[in-house]
């Protein structure tokens, strides 16, 4: 099908007027192009359209369309269902559009539609500032702004998607818009993901960050319950200067990792402050008191090395599977369970993470965006990580049994851009009922034909099921 509509005469109408490159299936790039971040997802589009300008997006849409082929769309190809690419689709790729804007004075960033966080957190740092964001400088602001957004400053200032005042889109149709004249288009892309248009430069409200404090602890499997049970108390005691973060991993090559501490299981849990300088050490410290681990370690850091610090754990190119939910508490048998399938881990990469959210996450009122779940305490992701492809069914089924392991609890949200292998209806689920009416009706206004499908899907017919795009390649 996709040879019979890529003619030569409709590729040279398209290159027509088009500043940034085409990429084929016989060129030298194309196997580069097409890589995302999740080395599981190896898919082979029918083009790669690698945009320079909103004007290019606009008119490789317009060819998308009149060729009747699927299209994605690519941020920072992190999306860990690989979303950003699909078989005989056409990719529009916005990855040579990273150029960002800061206005100081006025606490504004001006960022384009494929900027990655590093480059974001580079442009802000020098003038004092920051935009709350992921943990990894390496993902693509875009899909994750659009989906919400957390990361160290979320419980002081909120999500990503809390930080967007307004956007630049392109519709399905081709025409680029700003949200000015479209506020229910603002509020859907506060939370909606890639659904209503491609996102080609991103407003977004700065807020003032200097140095941090951070401190991290180990402690071997044996101690990582009880260490568990203060983590869970001390974490909702705290302000919002405070971030307090937990994995469960096998324990690295660092100088400070005791020799018989390494490569084995162990906790690690992190605090991040985020207030007056002069109160960071004893803050930092005041995590380790009740439950002092094997080996610490302390540094003083800028922002935007804070944001990279999680960097090399999560390198391009390896296979990764997700299973993420929120988590309405951390009773004592959902720690017993965790600790368990940590020890149980199939792969030395693989890590559950958890982490207590509230602080000011809670508090935009739940109205504003179409972000869902902003009240859930805890979210916990096991992320398993391995390198070769015959190990795949043995590292998915540890992620799914994991999870399973504290499944038992009510809460049954999970956070949009972890969403991966879901059952058909999940992401209308997430989104509850009335949210993704709401969701429904602006997609059936700005993409009335879901030409923006490969994603956590809203469909623009809310009796209709969404496009089930989520399980490819995780059928072990
Ligand atoms: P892509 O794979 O490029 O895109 C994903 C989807 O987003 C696309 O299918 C499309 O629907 C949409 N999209 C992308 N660009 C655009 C655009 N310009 N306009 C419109 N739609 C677009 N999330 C957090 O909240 N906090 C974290 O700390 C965090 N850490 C992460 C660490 C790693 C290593 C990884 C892999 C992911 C992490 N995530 C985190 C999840 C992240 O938010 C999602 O994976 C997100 O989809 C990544 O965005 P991307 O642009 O890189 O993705």
């Amino acid at each position: 099908m996709c040879s019979a509509v890529l003619t030569k005469d409709a590729l040279a109408v398209f290159r027509e007027g088009f500043t940034g490159t085409i990429v084929l299936p016989a060129d030298p790039s194309y196997d580069e192009a097409r890589r995302v971040w999740n080395g599981m997802h190896r898919r082979e589009p029918a083009l790669i359209a690698r945009c320079a300008s909103a004007s290019d997006v606009s008119a490789a849409l317009r060819f998308v369309r009149a060729a009747g082929l699927p299209v994605t769309v690519r941020g920072g190809g992190h999306n860990v269902a690989g979303t950003a690419v699909a078989d005989g689709a056409v990719m529009i790729d916005l990855s040579l559009m990273r150029q960002v804007v800061v206005e100081s004075r006025d606490r504004v960033a001006y960022a384009h539609g494929g900027c990655l966080l590093s480059d974001l957190d580079r442009a802000t740092t020098p003038h004092g500032l920051a935009c709350p964001a992921g943990v990894v400088s390496h993902t693509g602001l875009a899909g994750l702004a659009l989906g919400g957004g957390y990361g160290w400053l979320a419980r002081k200032w909120g999500l990503t998607c809390d930080h967007l005042l307004a956007a630049e889109v392109v519709l399905a149709n081709g025409s680029i818009v700003q949200t000015r004249q479209h506020p229910e288009l603002l509020w859907a892309l506060r939370g909606g993901g890639g659904n209503f248009g491609v996102v080609t430069r991103f407003t977004l409200r700065l807020r003032e960050v200097g140095p941090v404090h951070h401190r991290v602890g180990l402690y071997p499997l044996k101690d990582a319950v009880a260490a568990l049970a203060w983590y869970r108390r001390f974490a909702a005691e705290q302000t919002t200067d405070m971030h307090v973060v937990g994995a469960l991993k096998i324990a690295g090559d660092h100088t400070w990792v005791p020799a018989g501490l390494r490569g084995e299981p162990v906790l690690m849990l992190t605090a991040v402050w985020l207030g007056a300088p002069e109160e960071g050490p004893a803050a930092v410290a005041s995590l380790f008191e009740a439950a002092p681990p094997a080996a610490s370690a302390n540094r003083v850091m800028s922002y935007a090395e804070l944001q990279a610090l999680g960097d090399h754990g999560e390198p391009h190119g390896n296979r990764y599977f997700t299973k993420s939910r929120y988590l309405a508490a951390l009773p004592a048998d959902s720690i017993d369970g965790l600790v368990a399938a940590c020890a149980d881990l199939r792969s030395p990469l693989s890590s559950i993470d958890f982490e207590y959210l509230r602080g000011a996450i809670c508090d935009v009122p739940d109205a504003e965006s179409a972000f869902p779940g902003r009240d859930a305490p805890y979210i916990c992701t096991a992320s398993a990580q391995w390198l070769d492809p015959a190990d795949d069914r043995e590292n998915i089924s540890w992620a799914r049994n994991t999870m399973a392991r504290v499944a038992a609890q009510p809460r049954s949200g999970a956070y949009v851009n972890y969403l991966q292998d879901e059952p058909p209806g999940r992401v209308r689920e997430v989104y509850g009922e009335t949210r993704y009416r709401k969701l429904a009706d602006i997609k059936r206004r700005y993409d009335p034909d879901n030409v923006f499908r490969a994603n956590q899907n809203i469909s623009p017919r809310s009796d209709q099921p969404e496009w089930p795009y989520m399980r490819q390649e995780c059928q072990p």
